[in-house]
């Protein structure tokens, strides 16, 4: 939303400076800055391209509470205590021994995790989920609906699984899709 500087005369007034002329024209100030859900975006790429080991998609996620200011981090990656053997991340071939995806822990879920502990749950609290990827059908059973986050944002989408809209309906949660930011995570 434009900044509303009808009462900047006022304000000046105020603080005791001068009047600024009509000519003078704040705005341009302004116009770089970025919404929450769109810098929370941002950050969450950054953490994840930064930070996950996974030599291919980077994913990352911030819960955010808005009454707080905290915000929490996660990105996909093993559990702490397993080493990163390079065959196992390489091995993306579903149902096969020792693939990847039965190793990882979701973005969402290491942020959610972080953010409960501290925060307890979360329904009825003004806080947003970002994600760099779309939710699937597991964090939104296992982590997005038991935690009670009620509005999720989200980048990509090429991977979407139709189950997690699904439930989003079923449980009142917000899905919305967010520009990605000039960093693009690579796909799986
Ligand atoms: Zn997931």
């Amino acid at each position: 939303m434009d900044p509303d500087f009808t009462n900047r005369a006022d304000i000046a007034d105020l603080l005791g400076i001068p009047r600024p002329r009509t000519s003078v024209c704040l705005y341009p100030i302004y116009r770089s800055r970025v919404e929450i859900p769109e810098a929370l975006l941002a950050l969450a790429t950054q953490w994840a391209q930064d930070r996950s080991k996974d030599p291919r998609t980077k994913v990352g996620a911030v819960v955010y509470d808005y009454e707080t200011g905290a915000s929490f981090m996660g990105y996909n990656g093993f559990n702490s205590g397993m080493p990163d053997f390079q065959v196992v991340w390489d091995n993306r071939e579903r149902g096969t021994p020792n693939n990847k995806y039965r190793f990882v822990r979701h973005a969402e879920a290491n942020a959610i995790e972080k953010a409960t502990k501290l925060l307890g749950h979360l329904h009825g609290r003004n806080t947003v989920l970002v994600l760099t990827h779309y939710p699937c059908p597991d964090c939104m059973t296992d982590h997005i609906i038991p935690a009670g986050i009620k509005v999720v944002f989200f980048a990509e989408h090429h991977d979407a699984n139709p189950t997690t809209a699904t439930l989003a309906a079923i449980h009142g949660i917000a899905l919305n899709q967010l520009t990605p930011p000039r960093t693009a995570t690579e796909q799986a």
